[in-house]
């Protein structure tokens, strides 16, 4: 199959489509990372995700939508503070679970009979979901385990001969994937931190639960609430170490283990430690999301062996960042300060 890139104007944004409208599959820009999108009512069509993907089949997808009434295909009860929560960070990166209706088949929902829905404000996905006239199942466009795209060509890199076409849209605004909240008693249980932090969720619910798989742990064999965090994620091919304490303690762990073939991931560069390699992905929480998928595909590309990774903050989105770093060291944190 030959992956075709596809621009933004009407007649591109037709053809992609169309491709969807007929069952097939399409990289699409959002503003969290970029999606593999079909059309989340047709088996066949998302069956078409998982093994473009080699995503494991009890993975569940978001559904995305364009307009809010096309939840109640989507959806068997909308719990009610979806009215206030859609209000203020709709549309936006924050996926919401809610019991799945009859249309969604149970490939989308990865078996389970619940629905995460989530409406994205990047133009470009809003056009295309419209034009399908269909709510579009669309897990990001990377291959399963590897970190999420956020540029066209880097779905390209994971998806050449895998699907039809691609659409460009440019980088990814945010860098990681949506906030995504279950309901739980008159509050809300974040599953999966992203762009909509427990702070914002804070302003609209009584209460918000950071569920214990955000900073922990999940045992494969376990029944997880969010299934994707049980999973190796965001790895890439080296082994990345965090390493927590303050700059100095960081400074001298570094310098004393370094070997050839290591690499430093920093915030800034007025980190780094001397002859030692090191990528840089920003100083605050919101550039390190923007970055920190790029920067990990980057070390790979530099064949980077061993990465010692500063320990992100864990406040607003820095929990997003936090989270998914954790899982691509596969949770390996060495405390530096008490380090011999
Ligand atoms: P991705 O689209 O690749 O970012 O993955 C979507 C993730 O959202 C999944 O791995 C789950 O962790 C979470 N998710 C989606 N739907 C549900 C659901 N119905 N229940 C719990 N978690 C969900
Ligand atoms: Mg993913």
């Amino acid at each position: 199959m030959i992956t075709r890139m596809l621009g933004c104007s009407v007649k591109e944004l037709e053809a992609a489509a169309e491709i969807i409208k007929s069952g097939g599959v399409v990289g699409i820009p959002t503003e969290t990372v970029y999606g593999l999108a079909a059309n989340a009512f047709d088996a066949e069509a998302v069956r078409k995700i998982f093994a473009a993907k080699g995503r494991p089949a009890d993975n569940p997808l978001i559904v995305h939508i364009s307009s809010l009434s096309m939840i109640n295909d989507i959806a068997s009860y909308v719990p009610p503070l979806v009215g206030d929560l859609a209000k203020r960070f709709w549309p936006g990166p924050l996926t919401m679970i809610m019991p799945k209706s009859e249309k969604i088949p149970l490939v989308t929902s990865g078996g389970l009979d619940t629905v995460g829905i989530r409406f994205p404000s990047h133009p470009v996905a809003m056009r295309l979901i419209g034009l399908c006239g269909v709510p579009l199942a669309a897990p990001s466009a990377n291959l399963s385990g590897s970190p999420s795209p956020t540029s066209a060509k880097r779905v390209f890199d994971d998806m050449n001969g895998r699907i039809p076409a691609i659409v460009d849209g440019g980088e990814s605004d945010v860098g990681v994937e949506s906030t995504v909240i279950a309901f739980e008693g008159d509050g809300v249980r974040i599953l999966r931190p992203g762009g909509i932090t427990r702070e914002m969720l804070l302003e609209v619910c009584p209460s918000v639960t950071v569920d214990s798989g955000v900073l922990n742990e999940i045992s494969p064999d376990a029944v997880a609430r969010s299934p994707g965090m049980k999973y190796k994620h965001y790895a890439p091919k080296a082994e990345v170490r965090i390493i927590r304490g303050s700059l100095e303690a960081y400074r001298e762990y570094v310098a004393k283990n370094a070997q050839d073939g290591d690499c430093c991931l920093l915030f800034s560069e007025s980190e780094a430690v001397g002859g030692v390699p090191y990528i840089c992905y920003g100083k605050s929480s919101k550039e390190q999301a923007h970055g920190l998928f790029e920067a990990l595909r980057v070390l790979d590309e530099r064949g980077a062996k061993r990465v010692f990774a500063r320990c992100p903050e864990t406040d607003g989105v820095g929990l997003a960042v936090y989270n998914r770093i954790l899982r691509a060291a596969g949770f390996c944190i060495i405390d530096s300060e008490v380090q011999e």
